[in-house]
């Protein structure tokens, strides 16, 4: 069929974090076929198979069409109207009897920028309180804690096309050939050019088989590992002395410290033997243009920011960041839009642009654009609204978008949080199993469906635009938003998307200069970006810190144990994570053409302990941990090391999260996802 047959549009995909331009043909209604864009400023001509063939679920029959209303029988079909009066009724009880802190909100980092600023507003404004949060809480919180703390602002500090010219990259906890692939491919290509690479991760990832050095810590101990590669940069004089008396403070702390991170300490601690822990150091300590990549293997533990700052230290210690010599830290982002709904201030303790909700200053300029008083004291935190509801304290809790059942650590938890809570709203495209513990359900566009933003992991906003209408009488998150609070007697302002967007703009400095017309013009642009004639920064500090005195943080951490350890009864740990055909709780691709891909998950397990259980490959194992079971069938492999085992929580039926624990980073509350220990039966 000739193309011109066909409508293209323009989107982005909205499934990781690369943010990879996408040109979607539709006729009739259908998807025809994705095309990655030629011209995507990031993926420039790729896209993996998730963005070119997951988009079969739009039309599956399982999505819900109408909104659902919990009856004594269960969820029956009401219309819109019901559904609405339903919700505003109970938010409205909720306030009038327990107050405003009774109602709480989880966003999502799949919807869009507006969509986001839009519920923290409903959620400020309108009910007056800060209990809104985003699923970042789950995976990058640490990340936006551990920049900001040494750097000033809560994102990556490079662009990606300066990080592919690294001479040397260290890649950390990360697997970007499976969760990242565009970003894998073409780090890989550098790599195959003669970039040097180091690879941190227990687990024999896609990329370790190419790396210069494969450093496999214990889960739990990357602390110790940042300790004794900067030992080594210290003691070798691998540091660059004039950024360190000019732009960075903390030196003497930090040395006096890492004495006690000598390589061969080190190296029983992580079981990373010592000689290569200081080949790793002297190639990223020589290096001319290093870069640091890091994924969640750095953020989901019990002490993820501090390994966020003491990854930071290699790279203040080199004056690798806010330099030309050197392309930083950069978080790979594992959802869509992770960036974008922090940016967009969908969170307890800060407001879009990341004023804080205490700071009076940051406070009242939200107040002057809002026209209304803002609440002073922080909100709770995703787990805190869980705890919140177990204990009675919570009476709606409001939840968009994300599979909590499935994705959030210690399952059985959440489900009593959820059977709790007098009234729980879910808004799907599903009927998941969080879906299936709520009162209302309300049926919700997908990426495909709407019009907006994203920022992908290196702050850049891109648009995204409707390529099919919404089924049956789904509505886009921004439309439910608006209709919540319509119901509630509110008028929110900001009617589309595009006024949305210029609206944060003036709530949020950093972003003013960027706006739907302009990213319809230019493509995509990276924040800070302060005004419309600004090309945005994609390299950030070359200027100075957006510290208070412009230098960076250095971070005198101790190493400090996981939450759990293998011991007798639980001799293995193991590490969840996400493989290449999926996506999260895996609702989308779970119902799209990339099932038959990789149709089940199964356990990743080292033969020597296979033979140990007398497990055989394929075998069903039940795995038990001191929170829950699952069961999986065993894959038997040597990318796991002995002592530990993988899986993924792409399958709610394996119940993955019914495993993980409540451990969670000191700072942030973001789950000890990496480290729990675990034993394993015969099922
Ligand atoms: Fe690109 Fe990520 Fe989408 Fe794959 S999932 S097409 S790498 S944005």
């Amino acid at each position: 069929t000739h193309l011109a047959a066909f409508t293209r549009t323009r989107t982005t995909c909205g499934y990781c974090g690369v943010g990879c331009a996408l040109d979607v043909l539709t006729r009739e209604g259908e998807v025809a076929a994705v095309r990655p864009a030629a011209d995507g400023p990031v993926n420039r001509g790729h896209a993996c198979v998730k963005g070119r063939f997951a988009h079969g679920f739009l039309r599956s029959p399982e999505r819900i069409t109408e909104p659902l209303l919990r009856r004594r029988s269960g969820l029956e079909p009401v219309s819109w109207d019901e559904a609405l009066g339903h919700i505003a009724r109970g938010l409205r009880a909720a306030v009038t009897e327990a107050g405003p802190d009774a109602v709480a909100a989880i966003t999502s980092a799949r919807a869009t920028n507006e969509e986001n600023y839009l519920i923290q507003k409903f959620m400020r404004v309108v009910i007056g309180t800060n209990n809104v949060d985003n699923c970042s809480r789950l995976c990058h919180s640490p990340s936006a804690a551990g920049l900001t703390a040494a750097f000033g602002l809560s994102g990556g500090t490079d662009a990606f096309e300066d990080v592919e010219r690294a001479d040397c990259l260290l890649v950390v906890g990360a697997n970007p050939v499976e969760a990242h692939p565009v970003v894998g491919a073409r780090l890989l290509q550098r790599v195959l050019h003669g970039t040097r690479l180091v690879v941190v991760d227990p687990r024999a990832v896609g990329l370790a088989g190419y790396a210069d050095v494969h450093l496999r810590p214990r889960p739990g101990t990357n602390v110790a590992l940042f300790n004794g590669l900067a030992n080594v940069l210290l003691t070798d004089g691998l540091v660059d002395e004039e950024f360190l008396r000019h732009r960075a403070v903390g030196l003497p702390e930090l040395t006096a410290m890492l004495a006690g991170y000598p390589p061969d300490r080190v190296a029983s601690i992580t079981g990373v033997p010592a000689d290569d822990l200081v080949a790793a150091a002297r190639l990223y300590g020589v290096a001319e243009r290093p870069a640091i990549v890091y994924g969640l293997g750095v953020t989901e533990h019990l002490h993820g920011t501090d390994g966020v700052r003491t990854l930071a230290n290699l790279a203040i210690l080199r004056g690798a960041v806010g330099t030309d010599h050197g392309f930083g830290v950069n978080p790979l982002r594992g959802q869509n839009n992770v960036q974008g709904a922090s940016d967009m201030g969908a969170l307890p303790d800060l407001l879009p642009g990341y004023g804080r909700v205490t700071d009076g200053v940051a406070r009242g300029r939200a107040e002057r654009v809002w026209g209304a008083r803002l609440p002073d004291h922080e909100g709770l935190r995703i787990p805190r609204m869980f705890a919140a509801a177990r204990s009675g304290a919570l009476r709606v809790l409001w939840i968009v978008g994300e599979d909590v059942c499935a994705t959030d650590p210690d399952t059985n938890r959440v489900i009593e949080a959820l059977e709790s809570c007098p009234l729980v709203i879910s808004q799907e495209l599903f009927l998941s199993e969080t879906a299936r513990h709520a009162d209302v359900v309300l049926p919700a566009a997908s990426w495909l469906e709407k019009d907006g933003t994203f920022v992908n992991f290196d702050r850049r906003f891109q648009r995204v635009r409707p390529a099919l209408a919404p089924p049956g009488q789904a509505r886009t998150d921004f439309a439910i938003v608006h209709a919540i609070a319509a119901a509630c007697g509110a008028d929110l302002g900001c009617p589309t998307p595009a006024e949305a967007l210029a609206e944060c703009g003036r709530v949020a400095p950093v972003f003013a200069g960027i706006s739907h017309q302009r990213l319809d013009r230019e493509g995509a642009i990276p924040w800070p970006c302060p005004d419309p004639g600004h090309p945005g920064e994609a390299k950030l500090y070359l200027d100075g810190f957006a510290t208070p005195d412009g230098r960076a943080r250095l971070a005198a951490r101790p190493y400090l144990p996981p939450g759990e350890s293998p011991d007798d009864d639980y001799p293995l740990i193991l590490i969840t994570g996400r493989r290449w055909a999926h996506y999260n709780s895996g609702n989308m691709t779970r119902r799209s053409g990339t099932i038959e891909l990789a149709p089940s998950d199964h356990l990743d397990l080292h033969p020597a302990d296979a033979a140990r259980h007398a497990v055989r490959d394929g075998d069903t194992v039940l795995v038990e941990s001191r929170h829950g079971q699952a069961v999986l069938p065993a894959r038997l492999t040597e990318e796991v090391a002995p002592g530990q085992v993988f899986c993924t929580f792409h399958f709610p039926s394996s119940r993955a999260n019914a495993l993980t624990s409540d451990h969670a980073d000191t700072v942030t509350s973001c789950p000890e996802y990496k480290v729990t220990a675990v034993r394993l039966r015969g099922a």
